[in-house]
């Protein structure tokens, strides 16, 4: 009796398995809902080709169908979006939604920022910073650490359980790197109260980069990210090239290494990263190099506000963006957004980064496509989500006018659909359908 009742739950355990690989499967959170959305324009971003008059069905939380004038499902609520062009979602490939250092009390000091405020508090700061983001039509973040003890993987199961909406979240866990991490700390407080964890994880040798990937791996990072040179004792080739192969092995994971001198930018392209995080140290010659291996640069290209940077930066940002672009390289719209300027939301924040894109003189459609198809590769999900395609999770937004010409139009996302539910309408923001009193999908997320 209890070896049947067992091969029953094994047979049902791999049915659900095989389901959720599925990739036409409903998702259960949008089960029951059919949405047409009448589109005035349909955008392409990976084509830079707009179509008029379009109708997207969507059932269940999927894409069903796209065409010029298909019938409504059964029970199917039209979406007027006549007016609007109808867009993938954003993606914002370098952010951290569990920090938002401020002027006060901190002094934009981040080191204090994580002594002052708990994971537990970082953790709610994430859900609504994830909800800022989404607002401003950005359904994908990549988010790479300092996040407490793991507030990036809370928060992600979050969403995938339909506890909160927020972006689907490609998250780093604990940033990698050699004792220190980023912090300048004194020896009593790392010696005596081991301060830089859980903000870093100290992996010196290649036993602790075994064991560090691991530890990330089982506490839910869906990619890893490393400090490849924060310290005078950076990471060596051979150091990086074993992070690649043990992050492989944990499911084909790709490695993000923060960069920030010359030399560490030589060994992480050498050794085949993924994805170099921040622009300071690439130059024109490693421009060269990696467009040679194909990899993706995560400039993190801030833009000169009134609330942050120099003009001298500002001019250095673009230069290098200019040398990215001629050398065709990978680029990807990033920001390392993770502060707090008073009177803006965090999507507010990261949409003006659009100010560099501009200004390095990168055509509109092409922005367009970074900011979105180069997204869903960079954070190796192009298969699974993102385009507005049949089969995909209904992912997409609407804006007045055409980005296609007009970059400038995202700032003002009228329309969010996440996962085939409205996050926001006309304007506003309706998250009432995210909103669950228990995991709707299931406690098997890690
Ligand atoms: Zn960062």
């Amino acid at each position: 009796m209890i070896r049947q009742f067992l091969l029953l739950l094994c047979a049902a355990l791999f049915q659900m398995t095989a389901q959720a690989q599925q990739p036409s499967a409903p998702l259960p959170s949008s089960a029951g809902t059919a949405y047409v959305i009448k589109a005035g324009r349909l955008i392409d971003p990976e084509t830079g080709t707009a179509t008029a008059n379009q109708t997207i069905s969507v059932k269940d939380g999927r894409i069903v169908a796209i065409g010029g004038n298909l019938a409504a499902p059964e029970g199917a609520e039209v979406i007027d979006l006549s007016q609007y062009s109808v867009l993938p979602g954003l993606v914002d490939a370098h952010n951290h939604l569990a920090l938002t250092y401020k002027k006060v009390p901190e002094n934009d000091v981040y080191y204090y920022t994580y002594i002052q405020e708990s994971t537990a508090l970082r953790a709610i700061e994430a859900a609504s910073n994830g909800m800022q983001m989404l607002s401003s039509g950005f359904t994908v973040v990549r988010d790479l650490g300092n996040n407490g003890l793991y507030a990036d993987t809370a928060l992600r199961q979050a969403i995938e359980q339909g506890w909160v909406p927020g972006p689907t979240l490609i998250n780093s866990g604990i940033i990698i790197g050699g004792i220190g991490g980023q912090f300048f700390p004194t020896p009593e407080m790392v010696k005596e109260h081991n301060i830089v964890y859980p903000e870093y994880l100290d992996a010196d040798t290649h036993d602790e980069i075994v064991k560090a990937v691991r530890q990330n791996v089982l506490f839910g990072a869906k990619v890893i990210k490393i400090c490849v040179d924060c310290k005078p004792y950076p990471y060596s080739v051979e150091d990086i090239k074993l992070f690649i192969k043990e992050a492989a092995n944990a499911g084909g994971l790709k490695v993000a290494g923060h960069v920030q001198t010359q030399e560490g930018a030589r060994r992480a392209i050498e050794a085949g990263i993924w994805s170099i995080e921040h622009d300071i140290a690439l130059t024109d010659d490693l421009h060269k190099l990696m467009a040679q291996k194909g990899i993706w640069r995560v400039g993190t290209e801030t833009p000169l506000m009134e609330y942050r940077g120099t003009q001298a930066a500002f001019d250095r940002t673009v230069a290098g963006m200019k040398s990215a672009w001629a050398n065709k390289v990978k680029m990807a719209f990033s920001t390392d957004a993770d502060y707090y300027v008073p009177g803006l939301s965090r999507g507010q924040v990261v949409i003006n980064f659009l100010k560099s894109w501009k200004a390095a003189g990168i055509p509109d459609k092409e922005i367009l496509k970074i900011m979105t198809i180069n997204g869903y590769q960079v954070c190796d999900i192009a298969e699974k989500r993102g385009p507005i395609r049949p089969g995909l999770p209904a992912d997409m937004i609407a804006v007045k006018g055409n980005p296609l010409d007009d970059i400038e139009t995202l700032r003002n996302v009228s329309f969010v659909m996440k996962d085939g539910l409205i996050f926001k309408r006309d304007g506003v923001m309706t998250p009432e359908k995210f909103l669950h009193g228990g995991p709707i999908n299931g406690w098997r997320i890690h």
